[in-house]
């Protein structure tokens, strides 16, 4: 019960307005001829007892320690106006301190408004002033905390390693940090304001209005939630720079409600160097190191594909003949070093959508869609020709280093789809080639 006498008490205090009125005595000094109690905590405090009316000003603001409040007390007398003002009062002694910001301890900053009145007999001169005033010391720690508070927010926000962008129900950008600027090239002051769409590659923003409509839709969580909802983008999201790059990114994305207001806030992550390592890793797992050429499983996968429709396809299998030799005679720096001229001279077939590949060791194979057996005989006869007369340029690292090729060529059979099969009927081919002397062309 008296908890509850005592938050009444506080309530009041806190909402407290010093009321006065002011005139002048017959001398033409400042007289309070009313006021209220807490008209005395301007200067710290209730009063043990009341003065008795009319006071001087002087004797409740002793010391003229308030120039500023008798100024404005006489211009308001003189000049007939309205006046309202902020003004700092130390506390009296004994009264306990209080931490305020930037001001002494203890003191107290109070709004006080000054009206005047004009008495019906009195003509145009003001006879009282009607004083209030308002305690506005605990509202100044809330602003300073709020201060304190804010540039923590901005300092942690501009210090994140990911870009920070926050955009309103509108979807006009509100908050664009550091990381940000660095990342799409804007000055934060340039996009806010700005819709967000800004930020996207052209051919995204059309849509991206009702992806934040349908996200916008998505259950509310509130801002003390703990997790809040996070837009899923599983697919590949992109950032556009203010230079036009197309930017990568891993993106989070937050919906906060304050006050029936909703906001959303993107984590965005620039992803450049992985997204280029994957494409790396990528080439690399169906690339031929040496050579630069598709590998076996591109290879497959590439005849696999064309098995799948109905088109005429042919492939064949090559192999450098005595190639051991070519090693045992020349070193294995120049076998490598005819495997890349092979790569070469095999690169060069003129054969639209073809796939020449390294099948391994010193195999090679070519894929020819469109090709049917007459075309792709004289496709191989053509390559195991120029290999033969050294009919390619080449810049010989030591000397010219004659070779040549067995080559086993194959077409699809109506229906066959399988690839194994095909490549083991083209490997029957090679074989037949070899056996009849090398250097040959055999169709199977
Ligand atoms: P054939 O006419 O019957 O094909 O005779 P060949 O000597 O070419 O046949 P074989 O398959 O016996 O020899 C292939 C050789 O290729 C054996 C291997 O050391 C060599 N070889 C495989 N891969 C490479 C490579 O990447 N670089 C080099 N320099 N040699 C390789
Ligand atoms: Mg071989
Ligand atoms: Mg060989």
């Amino acid at each position: 019960m008296s908890d509850r006498l005592n938050q009444s008490q506080d309530f009041e205090d806190g909402i407290a307005v010093a009321v006065a009125i002011v005139g002048r005595d017959a001398r033409g000094e400042l007289a309070v001829t009313a006021c209220n109690d807490h008209f005395f905590r301007i200067t710290g405090g209730a009063r043990a007892e009341m003065p008795v009316f009319p006071a001087a000003f002087d004797a409740l603001f002793p010391g003229g320690a308030q120039p500023g409040f008798r100024a404005k007390l006489q211009e308001c007398f003189r000049s007939g106006a309205s006046q309202e003002f902020e003004q700092v009062f130390p506390q009296a002694p004994g009264q306990a301190p209080e931490q305020a910001c930037g001001r002494p301890e203890g003191a107290r900053r109070w709004r006080l408004t000054l009206k005047p009145f004009r008495h019906a007999d009195g003509g145009a001169a003001v006879s009282e002033i009607l004083v209030t005033g308002v305690d506005i010391t605990a509202k100044l720690h809330l602003a300073h905390e709020l201060e304190v508070s804010t540039s923590r927010f901005r300092a942690v926000v501009d210090s994140a390693y990911d870009a920070i962008v926050t955009i309103d129900e509108q979807r006009n950008i509100t908050l664009f940090n550091r990381a940000a600027e660095n990342l799409f090239g804007y000055a934060s002051a340039e996009v806010i304001g700005q819709p967000i769409e800004t930020l996207l590659p052209e051919k995204f923003r059309a849509r991206h209005p009702q992806h934040v409509r349908q996200f916008a839709d998505s259950v509310q969580m509130s801002l003390r939630s703990l997790s809040p909802p996070r837009m899923d983008e599983s697919n590949s999201v992109y950032g556009r720079h203010r230079d036009g790059t197309i930017i990568p990114v891993e993106i989070s994305i937050s919906k906060i409600n304050v006050d029936g207001v909703t906001e959303f806030t993107a984590v965005i992550r620039d992803i450049t160097d992985r997204a280029r390592l994957i494409e790396l890793l990528k080439k690399q797992a169906v690339t031929d190191a040496l050579t630069g050429l598709p590998n076996r499983r591109e290879f497959l996968d590439f005849v696999d594909k064309v098995l799948g429709t109905d088109d005429i396809v042919s492939v064949f299998i090559l192999d450098i003949d005595f190639f051991k030799k070519i090693n045992d005679g020349f070193g294995h720096d120049v076998g490598d070093e005819v495997l890349r001229v092979l790569a070469k001279a095999g690169m060069s077939i003129a054969h639209e959508s073809k796939l020449f590949a390294r099948w391994g060791g010193e195999e090679f194979v070519a894929a020819l869609p469109g090709a049917d057996a007459g075309l792709a005989r004289s496709i191989a006869e053509r390559l195991r020709q120029r290999v033969a007369q050294q009919d390619f340029e080449h810049a010989w690292r030591v000397e010219p280093v004659p070779f040549t090729v067995s080559i086993g060529v194959v077409t699809r059979e109506a229906g066959e789809s399988d690839v194994d099969t095909l490549m083991r009927r083209a490997d029957r081919a090679l074989y037949r080639a070899k056996a009849s002397g090398r250097n040959r062309v055999e169709v199977g």
